[in-house]
């Protein structure tokens, strides 16, 4: 190998070893680490981030990389070629914001952070307001790094969802918009009981489902671990060491099934990623939409599928105890998919879900751009929620201060969670050409087929393409609503017994 790129190559390692410190203290702080820790800790990670962050902006990293693409002998598909793209392009974008500001989108994330855990508790949108002010001033001066961006929040989105724009996202999500409204009005007509949820059931039994149902996805004992949490989520450190996480509700307890399910969906990509791409930039999920869609696939689209409800049933019925002995699983099938328009996001279904994102994605770019205040936004998100979902916020608890994400100054954010929906309806559509008895497979239980399948055509690539690139390679074309929503209307349609179109 060319001697500027080896040498390359072994900064950005340390680099990722670094990172990998700094996310396994943050994996022990969300899941082991007693409360007292907290202080020290943040110290800890801020210090590994730092000099992670240092690394990389260098001008010796720029050299090396400079270096580097003079040594590409014109093969744009071989992974140094790849490798150097991803990185020439993080680098530009890194080295163009100055360390203070860095460092300062750091430390109010945090202190805001801080004080909207208090301001939700005690339902005080104003105590909150100086904080997120501050972050929207600071996500301005971040955008304004930079000029290659045709409106300040792209510069954001890009931090999340790599070349992608606020104006693409909005075309996506007027037709999401168009096609839900009157799919959740529709159901809204039908009533489906989901009161079986609802059930008491000891968490130890809770476990015993999850275990073995992560099991069935490929959850491998030697390279996982599955550990309990507050704010569930998954994280790796290489291929070989994948951690997820969940939480328990014993009156709820799709709670903690699906929410093991969305994270092994998470898990399972980092834990596909070729082993040759481990310790550099290309060994991780392409971006935040892509990564979602590996979740959202896995907890929906096979986790509430009718196939799969006839793996769960009679697992529950033996699990849970007498209450669920006569368990059907079409009453699961119908209980799991029921849609409802309701306040928090984290809690809805799967077609209102998308309307929670739509609001989101409006609002945050108003407040970047200036067309709403911070002192606006409360009346300006009820009315939204009345609006788009036909429900009034009784708090801003239940409103406007439900989701941490603000606070940490992550605006641009919000977009990949339904993009998630978009590419895993594409993604699920397409399996079904390939894996024509897909369906019957998932109904036997077996789960190796589409696990395979995804490995392949995504998992593997870690960040080699964008997630336009990959797309175009796997489905023929950039993300798109109509696989999702399609995917939606069919199951609904078949859950509620009636024609949706
Ligand atoms: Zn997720």
């Amino acid at each position: 190998m060319a001697q500027q790129t080896q040498q390359l190559r072994e900064r950005l390692a340390q680099i990722e070893d670094l990172n990998a410190a700094s996310a396994l203290l943050e994996w022990d702080q969300q899941t082991k680490m007693p409360p007292r820790g907290a202080e020290l800790r943040a110290e800890a990670i801020g210090t590994v981030a730092r000099i992670s962050h240092e690394l990389f902006v260098s001008g010796e990293t720029g050299r090396l990389l400079e270096g580097a693409e003079a040594e590409l002998d014109g093969d744009g598909e071989s992974d140094d070629a790849l490798l150097i793209r991803l990185v020439r392009r993080k680098w530009d974008k890194a080295t163009k914001v100055p360390t203070d500001l860095a460092a300062e989108l750091a430390r109010a994330g945090s202190a805001g952070q801080e004080v909207w855990v208090a301001a939700r508790r005690d339902n005080d949108f104003a105590a909150f307001t100086p904080y997120l002010e501050r972050n929207l001033e600071l996500a301005r001066r971040y955008a304004d790094c930079f000029d290659e961006f045709a409106v300040p929040y792209d510069a954001l989105l890009d931090d999340y969802q790599p070349r992608m724009t606020a104006a693409q996202v909005t075309v996506l999500f007027d037709e999401l918009k168009a096609e839900l409204v009157p799919l959740i009005a529709e159901a809204a007509r039908h009533t489906v009981d989901g009161s079986l949820l609802h059930a008491e059931v000891p968490a130890a039994a809770q476990r015993r489902l999850v275990d073995e149902i992560v099991e069935l996805m490929g959850f491998d004992r030697e390279g996982w671990r599955l550990d309990d949490t507050v704010h569930p989520f998954a994280t790796s450190f290489g291929s070989s060491d994948v951690r997820i996480t969940t939480r328990w509700d014993e009156r709820y307890f799709p709670m903690a099934l699906y929410g093991a399910m969305h994270e092994t969906g998470h898990g399972l990509y980092e834990a596909g990623i070729g082993k040759e791409l481990q310790r550099s930039p290309l060994g991780q999920g392409e971006s935040l939409g892509m990564h979602e869609s590996q979740s959202r696939l896995w907890e929906n689209m096979v986790g509430r599928s009718r196939g799969f409800c006839g793996v769960l049933a009679p697992r529950i019925s033996e699990l849970f105890g007498s209450d669920f002995a006569a368990l059907e699983p079409e009453a699961l099938f119908r209980a799991v998919n029921r849609v409802s328009p309701s306040l928090i996001r984290v809690e809805a279904d799967e077609a209102t879900y998308g309307l929670h994102i739509v609001i989101r994605f409006e609002l945050e770019q108003e407040l970047l751009h200036g067309k709403l205040s911070v002192a606006e936004l409360p009346e300006a998100w009820n009315q939204r929620y009345h609006d788009y979902l036909g429900i009034e916020v009784p708090t801003d608890a239940d409103g406007v201060l439900q989701d941490v994400h603000w606070s940490a100054g992550l605006i641009g954010y919000f977009p990949t969670y339904a993009l998630g929906n978009m590419i895993a309806g594409q993604l699920w559509a397409r399996a079904h050409v390939e894996l024509a008895d897909l369906d019957e497979q998932i109904a036997a239980g077996e789960l190796g087929g589409l696990r395979a399948w995804l490995r392949e055509n995504i998992h593997r690539h870690g960040s080699r393409y964008t997630t336009d690139e990959l797309l175009e390679r796997v489905v023929g074309g950039p993300i798109a609503v109509e696989p999702f929503v399609a995917y939606l209307k069919d199951k609904l349609g078949d859950a509620y017994g009636v024609a949706l179109t």
